[in-house]
């Protein structure tokens, strides 16, 4: 059996930077972003700015010229117009209507509480629940089979529901295990290393008033906008494999991935958008220029000030 794998042949690279504007960028994006410009530089590809805007209560306008004012001011550019994922949704549900034609994504009531809630109903009697890789308890899968006149009544009466992805059926349809090609932080065409999309479980696809989850609308727009390798950091190293299954799943050709180590504080935990004082915007207002800030996302160097462990 061959297994199902990315094509690698290569055309020009594009890259892309995709932030959310729901907070200030921090060094962790100023490397990511510099990473991917750098690659696009170094292969004459392109460098692509998607904004990845399509949570509409945490997006906010101001981060939005936030994320234009850091990356310029680092030196950065891009063509335009910028993609915005919340232009999107028309695209995002077709996907979705695909899915659901191939019976592979059903309706989920539970919310996060109620899982919450029964996962320790669970535990208190059991061994521990299964969680997943980012350690949330996994979707216990109970709606899975709920008859149809039960899912039909119960969104008629307008309960807020999820798409949930049925991962097992999805898997069990597949030709051959799956893969993707992982480089790393290197320049090459990486090598293939497996994807256990079921270690995530059912993972919710979209939301009753939320047509896309982050997971559909990045595999769609990285395949539209025919991005060749998706640079970005290692936390979202085991996404892939869900992203890989959404890509065969829908007929979506693979990117290659280069998962990079993350910029992490002193006490080795990844930065977050809370942290103020590694903001890009602060470090500008503190004096710094952008390249003593690329330095400390560890462009060109070691990852200095705050190195993660290699
Ligand atoms: N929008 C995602 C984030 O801000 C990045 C998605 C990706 O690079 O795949 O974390």
């Amino acid at each position: 059996m061959t297994a199902l794998m990315p094509e690698t042949g290569r055309d020009a690279p594009i890259v892309r930077f995709a932030p959310s504007p729901n907070g200030l960028l921090h060094l962790g994006h100023a490397r990511s972003a510099l990473l991917n410009a750098r690659f696009a530089e170094k292969s004459g590809g392109t460098f692509l700015l998607r904004i990845e805007d399509i949570d509409r209560e945490r997006s906010r306008p101001e981060f939005e010229t936030a994320i234009y004012d850091d990356l310029h001011w680092l030196g950065l550019d891009w063509p335009e117009p910028v993609r915005r994922q919340s232009e999107r949704f028309d695209a995002y549900a077709d996907a979705l209507k695909e899915l659901d034609r191939l019976g592979l994504i059903y309706p989920a009531f539970l919310s996060r509480a109620e899982i919450r809630v029964r996962v320790a109903e669970e535990e208190a009697s059991g061994p521990p629940w299964p969680r997943d890789p980012d350690g949330a308890p996994l979707y216990p899968g109970s709606e899975r089979e709920m008859p149809s006149a039960e899912r039909a009544g119960r969104i008629a009466s307008g309960a807020p529901f999820a798409w949930r992805l049925d991962t097992a059926r999805a898997l069990a349809g597949l030709s051959a295990p799956l893969s993707w090609m992982e480089a790393g932080e290197d320049d090459g065409p990486g090598h293939a290393h497996p994807a256990h999309p079921a270690l995530w479980g059912d993972v919710i696809l979209a939301r009753r008033d939320t047509p896309a989850s982050y997971h559909l609308s990045v595999v769609l727009d990285d395949a539209d906008q025919k991005i060749t390798d998706v640079i970005r950091g290692q936390d979202l190293f085991e996404a892939t494999a869900i992203h890989r299954l959404l890509q065969e799943l829908l007929g979506l050709r693979a990117p290659v991935y280069r998962h990079h180590r993350l910029v992490v504080d002193e006490a080795g935990r990844k930065l977050s958008k809370s942290d103020a004082d590694t903001a890009l915007s602060a470090l500008r207002a503190a004096g710094r220029d952008a390249g003593e800030v690329s330095r400390m996302a560890g462009i060109g160097t070691e990852l200095r000030p705050f190195a993660s462990p290699a």
